[in-house]
């Protein structure tokens, strides 16, 4: 499989954690007003089927029938992480008509929700945060150096297994 570095350094403050995992693109979104609060959002391959819900397990109140601004945060994010190529890939969104290789995370957004996709399973999320916490401990407790194949999404390396 081709590595793609990181195109550009992402902001860490906004989408702390962003992975394509268990079939889904899924990740951790700050809250734009509470500094106390994260969303945790996650889309579907193949389907995108979406969901969004607080740290609190509230659902968001911007996810009802659409993408709300923390999915659409996530998926700019990924595209910034892994390339919009391999994003594509793994949710399955064709985007072969828009010229291919010129698919950003503009043309990727707008071919899924031009699907009308539904409102996904909520019971990701408690799974996706607790691996946010798992990465999270890694942070605070691991002064090594020595790659950790779990820390790939961590932005400072760009590399991808
Ligand atoms: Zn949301």
């Amino acid at each position: 499989m081709r590595v793609v570095p990181s195109a550009r350094p992402r902001k860490l403050a906004k989408v702390p954690f962003v992975e394509l995992a268990d079939g889904r693109l899924q990740g951790v979104v700050s809250s734009g007003s509470d500094i106390g609060r994260v969303y945790v959002s996650s889309v579907e391959a193949g389907t995108y089927a979406f969901s969004c819900s607080t740290n609190n397990n509230r659902p968001c109140g911007g996810a009802r029938g659409a993408f709300c601004n923390h999915i659409r945060a996530l998926i700019g994010e990924a595209v910034l992480q892994y390339g919009a190529e391999r994003v594509a890939r793994y949710l399955k969104v064709d985007v072969s008509g828009d010229s291919g290789e010129g698919a950003d995370a503009h043309t990727l957004t707008f071919a899924m929700t031009s699907t009308h996709p539904a409102q996904g399973d909520k019971s990701a999320a408690a799974q996706v945060f607790s691996r946010f916490l798992r990465h999270l401990a890694y942070l605070e407790f691991a002064p090594s150096t020595a790659p950790l194949p779990e820390m790939h999404w961590f932005p400072t390396t760009g590399a991808v297994a």
